[in-house]
């Protein structure tokens, strides 16, 4: 036996609960892994409360992270004692996931635990901070320099916002962080920020063009906020977009593309290719002082990720949330 968060869904409604589940209930995969670390993403608050359609089959255990040791494996790169880390691959949503005391996957979907990081450490980054570093490697790798002047960073106090600003300022770029939270500022400051902005410039309808600031931008909300940061971006300016904390919507014109050469950059960590992913985790060893994961992170136990799961979605998280599925 062991524990994990459950979600069920029949005649009687939606529901999560920390529930005694059994190895045979496992779904099929080639490697076993002993979890003692999982995370809380905005994802996993929206499976939790199935406030969207993220769980696609039921029972399911959610949790789009995890790290952990493998116990039982016939995959040829893993064996028993080597420690993984799992993001993405749909597990969470169709596949049980992380926030649980087992899970079992398909190997490939692993990668190696980074040698810098403990597990917690690991799920500090989790898949906001490793979508966080796609992002940053998107900005690179569409040419964005830190002398090309200043990076916007959205959703600046949630857990993707959080680790772009620690990576981008330790690489060397200035970065100004937008919140709906200016009690955060010197969170914000602390983690490498030069300056923080109201969020709220940014939420209404604007003009398709608006004076040229950012030389990048890295958005998780979506909506009028990405809609607003492609028309203030400066010319050749790199936007990457991987969130819709704000909305699904995109009201926007082709001026910043047609008249500015803006790019747009789509993220998606789910299925981003494993190559790209180890990459990313090299990246973030390198880049990322692991000294911030503390400022960064809390440590709650199973129940306690329930209770978060609403306040996440309701932008009242602060960093990244770990998750001791052991606690
Ligand atoms: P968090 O909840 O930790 O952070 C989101 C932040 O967005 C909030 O903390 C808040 O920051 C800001 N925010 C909340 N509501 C609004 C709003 N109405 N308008 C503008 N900003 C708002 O979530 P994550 O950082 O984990 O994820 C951020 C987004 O990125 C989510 O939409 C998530 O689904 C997406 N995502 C996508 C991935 C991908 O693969 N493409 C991977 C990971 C995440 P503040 O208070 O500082 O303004």
């Amino acid at each position: 036996m062991f524990k994990g968060i459950l979600i069920e869904k029949d005649g009687s409604g939606y529901r999560a609960s920390v529930n005694d589940l059994e190895d045979a209930q496992l779904p099929e995969g080639n490697v076993t892994v002993r979890v003692s670390h999982s995370t809380l993403n905005y994802k996993d608050g929206l499976a939790i409360t199935g406030k969207a359609p993220v769980v696609r089959k039921f029972p399911m255990v959610p949790g789009i992270d995890l790290a952990g040791v493998v116990e039982e494996s016939t995959h040829p790169d893993y064996k028993t004692g080597d420690s993984v880390v799992l993001n993405g691959w749909g597990v969470g949503e169709v596949h049980w996931g992380g926030l649980a005391q087992k899970a079992r996957l398909n190997g490939d979907w692993l990668v190696p635990l980074p040698s810098a990081f403990t597990p917690g450490q690991a799920m500090a980054i989790g898949t906001a901070g490793y979508t966080a570093m796609l992002c940053v490697m998107a900005l690179e790798r569409h040419g964005v320099r830190p002398e090309d002047g200043e990076i916007l960073v959205t959703g600046a106090a949630g857990g993707v916002g959080s680790v772009a600003v620690a990576v981008l300022a330790k690489l060397g770029f200035t970065v100004v962080a937008a919140t709906g939270r200016p009690q955060d500022a010197d969170y914000l400051k602390a983690l490498g920020a030069t300056e923080i902005v109201d969020r709220a410039q940014f939420s209404s309808p604007g003009k398709p063009l608006g004076k040229e600031r950012w030389a990048g931008a890295v958005d998780v909300a979506g909506s009028h906020m990405l809609a607003n940061v492609c028309a203030t971006t400066k010319y050749r300016g790199v936007v990457t977009a991987c969130g819709l904390a704000a909305g699904m919507d995109l009201p926007l014109t082709v001026a910043p593309f047609i008249l500015r050469g803006v790019t747009l950059a789509g993220v998606d960590s789910v299925m981003c290719p494993r190559s790209d992913r180890l990459v990313a985790w090299q990246r973030l060893a390198r880049d990322l002082d692991v000294a911030r994961l503390g400022q960064i992170s809390r440590e709650v136990g199973l129940a306690d990720a329930i209770a978060l799961a609403d306040s996440i979605l309701k932008g009242e998280v602060r960093g990244r949330v770990v998750v001791d599925v052991n606690r």
